[in-house]
């Protein structure tokens, strides 16, 4: 039984577990607007309910395989060209030595990143893939999962949109994967906008890979960008795409929430960051649409007040490497674990170590995969602290 009780009516219902419409939450967006300090205890609340005190995270290696990529997007400084210093091709043998290099730092995850189809566009990326044995980036990705898997990692992949098939193999070494919906909006395709020059990024494109991921059973790491030129309205729309994606195929297992930060060496270089209480609201929001979905921010892109950020809904800080940057984000350095732990616990928050894969979401993979979980898996289903401290 909820024991807060609020002046809006709206807010009210949410604790009472009341379905919300999209209409709904645009009400409640409006009425806070201005004082959102319902908002957030609202949804403090329903983190408390649903997530209780714990805090996760997952201990990870990022894997950046090949930063070669056919689309542009204004946001971005992933992408490299050929020639570029901070190109990335790599090879088995740096894989394995990365692999090996990350157990003894005691990571759990192998992140498997690519830019978008790179050999569709660079001959640069065909030849890298001839050297090494492969005729496509993903048949590579099954490789370095099937390696990843032998030293002891578990590989989650994020190679943009990969097809049905494709999917479909990197499900027997994966224990999930991601892609990122960043928006349902089309405006935001449009010329003059950030995902213009970015077909993989059209919404429509990304709701089918989400589809796939859910007839496929994948365990799928979604989310949103938050701050590149939408309206609230179209996040709210957003959240509740994948709310529905969700609804149906039940195969979501947590929303990243990913705040804008402007790069140098882009084309939005002098748009500004997501303005915190924006971003604040938004993760509220998220919470008050899904009350028991997983709902991240990465702590680096928040380096100041991450931990702020736990009174509003959130209850993971995704993949933190204790050894490799964040390739996506370089600038913005992964803080400490053990900064990371002390943070959350003054915050009132005990940090604990997941796998890439949810509990909740164990059912989900295949037997030999699961079987390879269950010898360093505590009772929660997390990380036993031996295998990650
Ligand atoms: S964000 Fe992804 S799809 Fe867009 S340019 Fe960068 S690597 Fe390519």
């Amino acid at each position: 039984m909820n024991n807060l009780v609020l002046n809006s009516e709206r807010l009210n219902n949410v604790l009472e577990n009341k379905e919300n419409s999209f209409q709904d939450i645009i009400e409640i967006y409006k009425q806070t607007q201005n004082d959102p300090r319902e908002l957030f205890s609202t949804a403090q609340e329903l983190r408390k309910k649903f997530k209780n005190q714990t805090v996760t995270f997952s201990k990870k290696a990022f894997f950046n395989v090949v930063n070669l990529c056919k689309d542009t997007c204004s946001y971005c400084t992933y992408k490299a060209e050929p020639g570029d210093e901070k190109l990335s091709l790599m090879s088995k043998q740096q894989i394995v030595e990365l692999l090996q290099l990350a157990k003894k730092y005691k990571c759990v995850e192998a992140l498997f990143v690519t830019g978008e189809q790179p050999e569709q566009k660079y001959p640069e990326a065909r030849e890298w893939l001839t050297k090494n044995g492969f005729s496509s980036t993903s048949e590579y990705l099954i490789h370095a999962s099937e390696l990843a898997l032998e030293l002891g990692l578990f590989p989650h992949t994020n190679a943009g949109n990969l097809n049905y098939d494709e999917m479909k193999e990197l499900k027997k070494t994966n224990v999930s994967m991601g892609i990122m919906l960043e928006n349902v909006s089309e405006r935001l395709t449009e010329r003059g906008m950030p995902h213009y020059l970015a077909a993989s990024k059209r919404p429509n494109t990304r709701l089918e890979i989400l589809e796939n991921s859910g007839k496929l059973k994948i365990p799928m790491t979604t989310g949103i960008l938050v701050g590149i030129g939408e309206t609230m309205e179209e996040i709210i729309q957003s959240i509740f795409a994948i709310k529905q994606l969700h609804q149906k195929y039940g195969n979501i297992q947590e929303v990243i929430l990913q705040n804008f930060q402007p790069k140098p060496d882009t084309v939005m270089k002098d748009s500004p960051s997501a303005n915190e209480n924006y971003f604040k609201t938004v993760v509220a929001l998220s919470r008050i649409i899904m009350p028991e979905m997983n709902i991240q921010i990465p702590p680096n892109l928040s380096p100041k007040s991450y931990q702020s950020f736990l009174s509003v809904g959130i209850n993971d800080w995704g993949g933190i490497s204790p050894l490799t940057p964040d390739f996506v984000n370089p600038e913005f350095t992964w803080p400490e674990i053990s900064k990371v732990e002390e943070n959350s616990k003054k915050a009132g928050f005990e940090l604990k170590c997941r796998f890439p894969v949810y509990p909740e979401f164990f059912s989900f993979i295949g037997k030999e995969l699961r079987d390879k979980i269950s010898i360093i898996e505590n009772e929660e289903g997390l990380v036993k602290e031996e295998y990650w401290k």
